[in-house]
């Protein structure tokens, strides 16, 4: 495995594999890898012969106060892993590299930017954006790989590549989760044994809304009821938002029957921490009624 520190590396690196005929994927992290990163870098090997991963802890979306300081940076071991699922470059560059002295441009997805943690977290998604144009400028995939975890930024980047026309697939790869449904973060590595406990209300909420569907629930607001209701059952988190949204533009829905994201975002002691779940649109009006649930 190539690890290439500067922009100009890791373009030599690329366009060497091109010059072999490969098809270039690419795997966006910001390290401290987990099981999660790998689902993503294992798809790209499958679909991709040249798969390129960058670890890069952005500093543009994390907004005043957060994490970026503190978050796990645990760079030898992903280097292990990426070399164990055999990634063939490593892009790991400095904050200086990624932004030159006075870099004043960046990529704004109106809107659908200041939704969901883009509300609670000014800036964030701006900073996702444009750090991942970047990347795709730099890199030039043809295929890029994120996890459906992260829900949001998967509704920013697609329509960041629809509106300014990147050349680039992209790929969303499903939530992976610990055993207990917990879903793998980074951040997990913030909590103590009893928050890690506290945080499973989380997919708890989300897998009630799922039962409440699957019963023939479509309205949004009995829907929310019964998630919060879950929710509050666990003193120990601060509720950031729980809502249910079109997949596409991150809006409130009143209903579920077009399909919808169920999406959830706390503070379980110093962790911040996201969940989401899809539901499908619903294929004909009154079908898939099953027993009441609770
Ligand atoms: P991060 O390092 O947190 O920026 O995440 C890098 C990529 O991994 C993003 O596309 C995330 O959505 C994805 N990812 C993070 N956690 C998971 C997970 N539990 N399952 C699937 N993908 C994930």
């Amino acid at each position: 495995m190539i690890i290439a520190r500067t922009i100009a590396e890791v373009r030599a690196a690329v366009a060497a594999l091109r010059q072999e005929g490969r098809c270039i994927g690419l795997v966006p992290t910001m390290g401290a890898l987990h099981a999660g990163h790998l689902s993503l870098v294992r798809a790209a090997k499958a679909q991709c012969s040249g798969v390129v991963a960058s670890i890069f802890v952005n500093p543009t979306q994390f907004a005043p106060g957060e994490d970026f300081e503190k978050y796990p940076r645990t760079f030898e071991a992903d280097c292990k892993l990426l070399e164990a699922e055999g990634v063939d470059v490593l892009f790991a560059p400095s904050v200086e590299e990624m932004y030159l002295e006075g870099a004043t441009t960046f990529v704004a997805v109106a809107g659908i930017e200041d939704r969901l943690d883009g509300a609670s977290r000014p800036g964030h998604f701006r900073g996702v954006a444009t750090v991942v144009a970047k990347l795709f400028n730099i890199v030039e995939p043809n295929h890029a790989f994120f996890g459906q975890k992260d829900a949001a930024q998967v509704a920013i980047l697609r329509r960041m590549v629809r509106d300014l026309n990147f050349n680039v697939e992209l790929v969303v790869c499903p939530t992976v989760r610990e055993p207990d449904g917990l879903a793998m973060s980074s951040r997990n590595r913030y909590l103590s044994p009893e928050q890690r406990q506290s945080a499973l209300v989380l997919n708890r909420a989300l897998h009630r809304v799922e039962a409440k569907v699957a019963a023939g629930v479509i309205d949004a607001q009995p829907l929310i009821d019964a998630g919060l209701a879950v929710l509050a059952e666990e003193p120990e988190i601060r509720l950031d938002y729980f809502r249910i949204v079109d997949p596409d533009t991150l809006e409130d829905v009143p209903d579920v029957s077009a399909g919808a994201l169920v999406a959830v975002a706390a503070f379980v002691g110093p962790a911040r921490l996201i969940d989401n779940a899809v539901i499908p649109k619903r294929l004909e009006a009154g079908g898939g009624k099953l027993e009441a649930v609770d």
